[in-house]
């Protein structure tokens, strides 16, 4: 196969970018590769279609934890994207960046060059924002950041309960202070979900010098000594050989660090004992997982407060028609539009807990299903934004054939348990305000015989109903297993450029700083080529 510049490993938030950027210059020969398929079907267009990708494996990897110990030994359902677009193809679209001490954070972990500073003209770069003008923000970029086209009167309700609770509006939660309550923005393109494939892909797909090839599951990195020289892949059945002088894993927080240790770059005792050659010893590698945890509180409301009734049953077909012509309604939204930054204690920096709010029921659960509630109803998720608790993914056998051991290690740090109980506490604050009480008829999550004044109680809940916002990250950490130009250290012609590589998971949802990564990633390979 031919010999390219660049081989990219995934086609999802980062990888999409990379390609872009990467092949923008036409003596730069660029090969990308997606183990998914194209972006052809609505499903990954109509925001609200995320729902029907999940467990669907022509869209989603469906990956599963193993037993959480401090979840009662229940396994997690994580859901990842496999399309072009990767999982932005099938994510709630929720724009965060996250808050300057995230990457002062990453700094001192060994990202040296990913300050606060650093990142923002990434962000920036990426972003077309729709409506805020300041020096936070970009208006030329590819990633559209627009409003919410579907606010409900419950949003507005929720909104002024959470004032009433005592938690102030903020008009941007990228701006200067995220802390408060307000909308989300959305990667959304006048109602239709703007993933990196639309972004990124779709402008570049036409330039000669880029190589774009679907239903290529790479099956390891290949090895000239220690310097990466190209990848095998498999493809409608058949092996193949790619080679390339540099390769990028953009295989996102599971496959990047499961594609390092088949192809020899991990604990050295580990690949061993499952036959697989060592090229470089490092323990880090699938090391250092982290994930938000979030937990729910439903309740019981009229239908006509409730969106459930108007994505299901023959209710859906108007929906659907509203979307098509118009781009409004209610498939207009992917998940919360409403949510708030909240701190559960005095002297924090940042707000430490997120809050997701959908005048729907019930928009998580754990058995790998995003389905509305027959019942109307209104719910809520909070979730810790810094967790400590940190987890580890690892190969079961030498190839790619079997999704790797996930334990993500939910609540195994006391921090990350009383920050999630004080967080539940606010959330069922703020549905005791009375603002609300016209619109609710009754507690259906927690049950009405949790004792919510009980601590333990509390406790026992959110292990029994916790589930993932969809964020791992950490896998091949920034001064772990990649330096602060994302090379795999040990290694030659090898970079990792995804989520797995932060540092610490930010504190928010991660794709808009998954992207900003790739920007900045892609500057730093095509300044080294000078
Ligand atoms: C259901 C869901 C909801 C979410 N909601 C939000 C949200 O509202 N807001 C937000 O900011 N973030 C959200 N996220 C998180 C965010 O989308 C991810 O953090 C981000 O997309 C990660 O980007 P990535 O490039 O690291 O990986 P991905 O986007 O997952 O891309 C990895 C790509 O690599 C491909 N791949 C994997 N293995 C191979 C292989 N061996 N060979 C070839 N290709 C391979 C995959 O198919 C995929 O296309 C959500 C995620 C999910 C799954």
């Amino acid at each position: 196969m031919s010999n390219y510049d660049y081989i990219i490993v995934g086609a999802g938030s980062a990888g999409c970018v990379l390609a872009n950027r990467l092949s923008a210059n036409p003596d730069i020969r660029v090969c990308l590769l997606e183990a998914g398929g194209s972006n052809r079907s609505p499903l990954l267009h109509v925001p609200a279609g995320w729902a029907a990708t999940f467990n669907n494996p022509s869209f989603d990897w469906g990956y599963n934890t193993d037993p959480e110990p401090e979840l009662g030994d229940r396994q997690v359902y994580w859901p990842r994207g496999k399309a072009l677009g990767g999982s932005s193809a099938i994510n709630g679209m929720i724009y965060i960046r996250g808050v300057p001490m995230d990457f002062a954070a990453w700094e001192q972990a060994g990202a040296k060059g990913w300050s606060w500073e650093d990142v923002l003209p990434y962000y920036k770069k990426a972003e077309r924002q729709q409506v805020h003008d300041d020096d936070l923000h970009g208006a030329d970029g590819p990633l559209h950041v627009q409003e919410v086209r579907d606010k409900r009167p419950m949003d507005d309700v929720f909104l002024n309960a959470m004032n009433e609770a005592g938690i102030p509006s903020n008009a941007d939660f990228n701006g200067v202070d995220q802390t408060g309550c307000g909308y989300y923005q959305f990667t959304q393109n006048n109602g239709r979900r703007w993933s990196t494939a639309s972004a990124y892909l779709t402008p570049a797909r036409s330039r000669s010098n880029l190589t774009i090839l679907t239903h290529a599951h790479t099956q390891r990195v290949l090895f000239e000594g220690k310097r990466a020289c190209g990848v095998e892949i498999s493809r409608r059945g058949n092996r193949q050989v790619i080679n390339g002088a540099h390769v990028i894993l953009s295989g996102g927080a599971i496959a990047s660090p499961q594609l390092l240790e088949v192809s020899g770059v991990g604990d050295g005792e580990r690949l061993r004992s499952l036959g697989i050659d060592l090229i470089h010893h490092n323990p880090e590698v699938g090391e250092h997982l982290q994930d938000h945890l979030l937990c729910k509180v439903v309740y019981a409301t009229n239908p006509e407060n409730s969106i459930n009734r108007e994505v299901q049953g023959l209710r859906l077909i108007p929906s659907a028609l509203r979307w098509f012509f118009l781009r409004q309604g209610p498939l207009t939204t992917g998940s919360a539009p409403v949510g708030a930054f909240c701190h559960t204690r005095e002297g924090l920096e940042a707000p430490d807990v997120q809050i997701h709010f959908a005048s729907g029921g019930t928009l998580y659960n754990n058995a790998g299903k995003i389905q509305a509630m027959k019942e109307p109803a209104v719910s809520a998720v909070v979730n810790q934004s810094r967790p400590e608790s940190r987890g580890s993914i690892h190969v079961r056998h030498a190839d790619m054939t079997e999704a790797p051991t996930i334990k993500a290690n939910y609540l195994s740090a006391q921090l990350d348990r009383d920050t999630l109980l004080r967080g539940m506490r606010i959330l069922l604050d703020i549905f005791d305000q009375s603002e609300l009480q016209p619109f609710l008829n009754g507690r259906l999550s927690p049950a009405l015989d949790v004792d919510l004044n009980n601590d333990e109680e509390l406790m026992a809940y959110i292990r029994r109903e916790a589930g993932t916002v969809y964020h791992p990250t950490s896998t091949c950490s920034i001064g772990k297993v990649v330096d602060e130009n994302l090379r795999v250290t040990g290694v030659d012609g090898l970079s990792v450029i995804d989520a797995s590589v932060m540092p610490y998971v930010v504190s928010g949802n991660t794709n808009a700083a998954t992207i900003m990564l790739a920007e900045k990633g892609a500057d730093q390979l095509l300044a080294a080529r000078h």
